[in-house]
């Protein structure tokens, strides 16, 4: 006998609660199965009209576990369903890109905080930009901004440009090494999640067999990479411009280290679970 929609909603619960993930998750895969938000599978109706404009429940159903299947394999949720909220937008991604972590939301808070306090045109450049989380937040949340998202990943820049097309065509796209990028500009604010995680660091098994290690992995001590985006960030800041680089948990001392030479005003900031996460500084 066919399952009915609400039977094979906690079927996937329990798989995936077996398995040792979080059974909301069922809800994300099921309502992309049938193309809604999760908030629709709450509504009877939505779900009905949905389920007869599919027709067959079959294909439904074989999707669906298909999802499950995925998921207990360790797939980032967020790749299954192609994408990942951050700050107001939503942000597609796939693999080959780094999905946006909530950390980095208060690294774009603080930066906005900065352009806030300025009048007339800011420019701001993102370093290492991914998908464009960063880029398309500080682009939609202050107009007064232009916007260049440096990416050097043909991977990541696909999923870039995807996002800049749906959300911000204002935002420009640079294709380029960090080290090389942008020679002889200068810019008002520079922001960065480098990738930043010590090479010897055991990650989860979604982020360590799915994330691409280019945009996780920082060398040894995880600093080399960062190291690198600061001293660019030297190079394009004006004096009197903003720097916030978010970072390891162990590295804010390392980070403080080399920033002193060259920037005022260094502060460590917090992530949501109280680790030091990024760093802000005004540049001399
Ligand atoms: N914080 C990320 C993680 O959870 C790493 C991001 C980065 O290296 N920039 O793995």
């Amino acid at each position: 006998m066919e399952l009915t929609f609400k039977e094979f909603l906690r079927g996937g619960k329990e798989q995936l609660t077996a398995a040792g993930f979080a059974e909301l998750e069922a809800e994300h895969l099921l309502a992309h199965t049938l193309g809604l938000s999760r908030m629709d599978l709450h509504n009877p109706l939505t779900v009905e009209n949905a389920l007869s404009a599919i027709g067959d429940m079959s294909v439904v159903e074989e999707t669906f576990w298909k999802l499950l299947d995925r998921r207990c394999a360790h797939e980032p949720l967020q790749y299954l369903t192609g994408v990942a909220y951050f700050r107001h937008l939503e942000i597609k991604v796939g693999p080959g890109v780094l999905v946006p972590r909530p950390e980095s939301e208060l690294l774009v808070e603080s930066a906005l905080t900065y352009i806030e306090r300025i009048d007339g045109p800011v420019s701001v450049v993102d370093l290492g930009a991914g998908s464009g989380a960063l880029a398309l937040s500080i682009a939609t949340e202050a107009p007064n901004t232009h916007v260049i998202a440096v990416e050097k990943s043909a991977e990541a820049i696909y999923w870039l440009k995807k996002n800049v097309s749906f959300i911000d065509e204002k935002v420009r796209i640079l294709e380029s090494d960090v080290s090389t990028a942008l020679e002889g500009v200068k810019c008002d604010v520079v922001i960065a999640n480098p990738p930043y995680v010590p090479d010897s660091e055991e990650l989860p098994r979604d982020v360590k067999e799915h994330e691409p290690a280019v945009a996780l992995f920082g060398g040894s001590d995880g600093m080399k990479t960062p190291r690198l985006f600061v001293s660019t960030a030297v190079r394009l800041l004006k004096p009197g411009g903003f720097l916030a680089i978010e970072h390891h948990e162990s590295q804010g001392e390392k980070i403080t280290e080399v920033l002193t030479e060259d920037f005022t005003d260094i502060i460590l900031h917090k992530d949501l679970s109280s680790r030091p996460r990024f760093t802000t500084g005004i540049r001399r």
